[in-house]
């Protein structure tokens, strides 16, 4: 899928979460707090296609953590007193920066549309839930986020490896579609559609 076919996939599984939020373990309360958690579900929906430099995603992720190595080394010369947080939560940064250059070694659609990145994506998510408090709602909407975007390339005819590294097997629906053709964007018109549907019918009374 392309990242405008996640994004749609993403907004469709955060806004099916929120409208069974009494069902899931989530705890959202009011309007901004709904925008943070689909804002954070949209995020985890493009960050498999981190691995590739020509996705949305890869083409920001990369420039940024350059940008932010350059600060730091240039922190470190400058004003060694402002790096006190990243010594303090050096554990939690060495893990984002340590899993951000593992994904840009491999290769696309392989480990990060995995059922072992889920996982790993979760252990993450609680590691560093012990240095910054991210609510476990949020985590949920990082976690969904991921998941959707797995499921999306689940539906294309190219497929994923659902047991990589164990299995290179490439798993595909029965009624795939290819990656950016017509019928993608009759599917990201129909998951907008479903959106607004499951929207409007938990604000109106029908
Ligand atoms: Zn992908």
């Amino acid at each position: 899928m392309m990242a405008k076919g996640h994004q749609a996939m993403g907004l469709t599984w955060g806004v099916a979460a929120v409208t069974f939020e009494r069902w899931l373990p989530l705890d959202l309360n009011g309007v901004p707090e709904t925008l943070l958690f689909l804002t954070v579900v949209l995020i985890g929906a493009l960050l498999p296609d981190v691995d590739s430099k020509q996705s949305k995603i890869g083409r920001y992720v990369y420039p940024i953590f350059a940008g932010v190595v350059a600060l730091i080394v240039i922190g470190a010369i400058w004003r060694p007193d402002m790096l006190a947080i990243f010594t303090e939560q050096r554990t939690s940064f060495l893990l984002i920066g340590m899993g951000l250059i593992l994904l840009m070694l491999t290769s696309h659609r392989t480990w990060t549309h995995s059922l072992v990145f889920v996982v790993i994506v979760g252990v993450v998510l609680t590691t560093l839930q012990t240095s910054f408090d991210i609510s476990e709602t949020l985590q949920y909407g990082f976690l969904i986020g991921v998941v959707s975007h797995i499921f999306g390339d689940y539906l294309t005819k190219q497929g994923v490896p659902l047991l990589y590294p164990l299995s290179q097997k490439k798993f595909k629906f029965i009624l795939s579609f290819k990656t950016g053709s017509p019928v993608e964007n009759v599917v990201v018109m129909g998951l907008v559609g479903l959106c607004v549907w499951m929207l409007a019918s938990s604000v109106m009374p029908f």
